[in-house]
């Protein structure tokens, strides 16, 4: 990864956070999120990182900001597009309000974001870009239509696109995690989580920690010769 900035979308708390302490070694950071700033104190490395409000499900908001960052800093050496939502409830229950604000933020603001930034990498003939998928996107959750087929949209997303940008050097893939300890999760009620982690083999909830080193291996040249592929990360779950 060149020393250029990394975006990391949904960067304020969860697994955001995890991924911006662990990026801010080798890069710095731009962390978008609605509220902006993080809760607690921000983290510190050896670069510097900057938090900014933008609804990524906004495309105004993407549209205003992202040429601003262009303009001050120049091509992202990478991208993490890690901001998502749940909005539980079975098919037929679900309002068309809550689909279309999980795919505007899942999926859409995704989209929104890389018609402006993946021209910049392009001429700069390199950068990675990461798609936090889910395992909900790869098997079945009860209540979970919309989250699953927006998180199972991004392992096409990411096969296409990186079919379309290898040439220009850049590399696109997917990190689908299993059930990461977060607010997400935490959200859970307490006996939907017991049985969630009876499915586990590894018999616990992943870290934010651990997704975010997985992330780095997958956006830094460790992972050079990756494209266009879903890394699973579930502590067994899947297999
Ligand atoms: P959290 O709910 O803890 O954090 C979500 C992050 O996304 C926050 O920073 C939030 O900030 C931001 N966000 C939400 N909506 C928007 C928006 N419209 N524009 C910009 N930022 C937004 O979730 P997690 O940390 O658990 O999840 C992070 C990613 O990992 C998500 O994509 C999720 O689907 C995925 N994932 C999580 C798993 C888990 O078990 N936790 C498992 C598999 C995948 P703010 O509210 O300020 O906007």
């Amino acid at each position: 990864m060149s020393s250029s900035w990394v975006l990391i979308t949904g960067g304020n708390r969860g697994i955001g956070h995890a991924l911006v302490t662990e990026m801010l070694s080798c890069a710095p950071v731009i962390a978008t999120s609605r509220r902006g700033n993080p809760p607690g104190n921000p983290p510190t490395g050896k670069h510097w990182v900057k938090y900014v409000a933008c609804d990524g499900s906004h495309q105004p908001a993407v549209d205003a900001l992202a040429p601003e960052l262009l303009a001050k800093y120049g091509a992202p050496a990478a991208i993490i597009h890690n901001a998502g939502i749940t909005m539980d409830n079975l098919h037929i229950r679900q309002s068309g309000e809550q689909w279309r604000q999980v795919m505007e933020t899942n999926l859409n603001a995704i989209f929104y974001w890389n018609r402006h930034l993946i021209p910049a990498m392009m001429a700069e003939r390199q950068g990675a870009i990461l798609l936090m998928s889910s395992v909900s996107g790869l098997k079945g959750n009860i209540g979970q239509s919309a989250y699953g087929a927006s998180k199972a949209a991004l392992v096409g997303l990411a096969k296409s696109l990186a079919l379309e940008v290898a040439r220009f050097g850049i590399r696109v893939n997917c990190l689908a995690p299993g059930v990461i300890d977060s607010e997400m999760t935490r959200a859970l009620p307490p006996q939907a989580m017991k049985q969630l982690l009876a499915g586990i083999p590894l018999r616990r909830a992943g870290s934010a920690e651990e997704v975010a080193r997985v992330a780095r291996f997958m956006i830094s040249d460790d992972s050079q010769y990756m494209t266009g592929q879903t890394l699973v990360l579930d502590g067994g779950m899947s297999a």
